[in-house]
């Protein structure tokens, strides 16, 4: 049996569902996806029940913000020449120049774009963003290779590395067990990228936050609150 329920925590509203089992013990999860779970013992009573995931609010709420927090914030843009833009941690300018045929490619800091289209910002950002899936596609398998070897201890086989846009996260591990990540995670300086990769490698062993989750992130990666702040900073 399932039950939804919700209440304010601050201005959040919080949904959670309870199922029963014959645990003794209340236990609250909260998923990736910022979805809220609670087990109760079959004999609780349901406002001994609500009462107590209430009382965890606060926790609760900050669990939710941690993953929102994790999610990539892209600023518009209008590609023009003498605009940054960031390739693994570092901020390169724009330089458009007018020619026949459209290319794109670094030069020093810069990164040129050269097309007929100087004016149209949806072909120059396609531009980009090719760049941008070319430059994920050399760097993310190399980084995934460098970051399984924290986890060879562990039984983690290296999972089939999947690239593309994703518009709520940096990345994913699949109940199929692949790593999704996202493109635009070649924004971020490399250790931000390497902190994803183990962040989600991690699931592999515990879908959720929780203290194991953190106790294995302690291990392969110990500075890795370093890090998720960065990412979390740097690419504004
Ligand atoms: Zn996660």
């Amino acid at each position: 049996m399932s039950a939804e329920a919700c209440f304010h925590w601050g201005r959040r509203r919080i949904t959670y569902r309870v199922t029963r089992d014959e645990r003794r013990r209340l236990k609250i999860a909260v998923a990736p996806s910022g979805s809220v779970h609670v087990t109760a013992p079959l004999d609780a009573a349901d406002d001994e029940v609500h009462y107590r995931v209430r009382r965890k609010g606060g926790w609760i709420a900050a669990q939710i913000e941690d993953f929102e927090q994790y999610r990539p914030r892209t600023p518009p843009r209008q590609y023009i020449s003498g605009e940054t833009h960031l390739l693994r941690g570092i901020q390169y300018r724009l330089r458009v120049l007018e020619t026949e045929a459209s290319r794109i490619y670094l030069s020093g800091d810069r990164i040129v774009i050269e097309t007929p289209h100087t004016e149209s910002v949806p072909h120059k950002a396609a531009l980009l963003n090719h760049f941008y899936r070319l430059e994920a596609h050399t760097e993310f398998p190399r980084r995934l290779q460098a970051v399984s070897s924290l986890f060879a201890s562990e039984g983690i086989q290296a999972p089939k590395l999947l690239i593309r846009p994703m518009t709520k996260r940096w990345g994913s591990y699949t109940p199929k067990g692949n790593l999704v990540l996202n493109i635009d995670l070649i924004r971020a300086p490399v250790q931000c990228i390497d902190y994803v990769i183990v962040h989600e490698l991690a699931h592999a062993l515990e879908p959720n936050h929780g203290p194991k989750w953190r106790w294995l992130m302690d291990k392969v990666l110990p500075d890795w609150r370093e890090r998720k702040r960065r990412l979390e900073t740097s690419l504004v």
